[in-house]
Formats: structure tokens, sequence, C-alpha cells
């Protein structure tokens, strides 16, 4: 299996370590042909904006969009979620735009917004969720849509058939259960095909 992230900026190695230690082999994936073969894309923290016009500027855009509407499992955290989102508050500039959520940047403030708490994700009740100038979830657009992460009264992950996408860094903390949870869907088809 071979778990990618999209390497244009922001924190794209903490990902691939996490998948390699989960056994996957890894690819940094910074042209249109990196996506080729992929069985998984991290989309990681950073900046959305600066993100957003290298995905376009180097043609990964469309491609990639097309990739994740035809089920390649994604992971976003934070920027990550932003470039995913089908809608981004106060008239931000859609990305990807496959996820159907709302989501607002900064929601925690520009300059505090840096906190680490405990909250639930996945099946953990207290994952250390590691929030950086986070974007917030504040609207589910569809209601296929899965809760997967809560804190601090807020929904801070969420899932969408092949579409994780978080408002914190769980690469940033030893807990792997989420990026096995997105590994784990991309096995699954293929345990299904089995039985
Ligand atoms: N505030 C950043 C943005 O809007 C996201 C911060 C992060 O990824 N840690 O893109």
């Amino acid at each position: 299996m071979i778990a990618g992230a999209l390497a244009l900026q922001g924190a794209f190695r903490e990902h691939l370590k996490i998948f390699a230690k989960l056994g996957a082999d890894t690819r940094e994936v910074r042209r249109r042909e990196d996506l080729e073969g992929l069985d998984a894309l991290a989309l990681p923290g950073g900046e959305s904006t600066v993100q957003g016009k290298l995905l376009r500027d180097l043609g990964l855009l469309e491609p990639l969009r097309e990739l994740i509407l035809a089920g390649l499992p994604v992971m976003g955290t934070c920027a990550g979620l932003i470039l995913l989102a089908r809608e981004i508050g106060d008239n931000g500039e859609r990305h990807l735009g496959t996820l159907p959520v709302r989501v607002q940047r900064n929601i925690y403030g520009r300059q505090s917004g840096s906190f680490v708490c405990e909250g639930r994700a996945g099946s953990c009740e207290s994952f250390r969720q590691v929030y950086i100038r986070a974007p917030g979830i504040a609207e589910i657009l569809d209601p296929e849509t899965e809760i997967l992460a809560e804190a601090r009264g807020r929904i801070t992950g969420v899932r969408y058939r092949n579409q994780f996408a978080f408002a914190f860094h769980p690469e940033l903390t030893e807990n792997t259960d989420l990026h096995e949870l997105v590994l784990r869907s991309v096995r699954a088809p293929a345990v299904r095909k089995a039985a």
C-alpha cells in the first residue's frame, strides 16, 4: 500500500512518518505523476492559501479533485481540512471543495489560537488534540457526514465517505489511531472482496 502526503508546504513529513510506522510505503506528492497508484493521501497542516495556489499552479487541483471524487482515501488536517471544504466562511476561496462542510478559518483567533486540549476522536475519549491557528467546522452540509471528533463543544473531525478531516493535528501526537482509521478504509474493500 502506498500512502502519500501532499508535500508542497507544511507538516507533511510527520504524516509520512506515521504512515510508515503503520506499515505503509510512503510518497511525497508534488507532481501529477506522483498521484499515480496512490492508495491514500494526507493533506497536511500549513497555510491553505499557499497550498491552494501551488495546487493550481502545478496543475494538481483538478486531477486530485477527480481522484477524491472517485474514492481515493484522503486525510486533511487543519489547512488540509480547509482545502477539502465545500464552503469557506467569509467568502473564502474554495479549493478542492469535495467535503460537504462549511469551515471558518482561524475560528479560535489568530494570536491565541494555538492550544492543546483533550477531546473525543474516533473511539478514543481523551485524544490529545493540538490546534495551531485552526479552522472550525461551522456547519455540516450533508447528513451522510459522520462526526469523528469533538472538543470544547465543537465538531473537530468528520468523515464523509472516503474523506477524513480534522481541525487539529493528529500527526503531531503519538496516537496513530486516526491514521490507522484512514489506512483501514483502504484495506476494507479488499477484505470484502476476498470474503
Ligand atoms: N490558519 C491556517 C490556514 O488558514 C491553517 C493552520 C494550520 O494548518 N495549522 O490555512
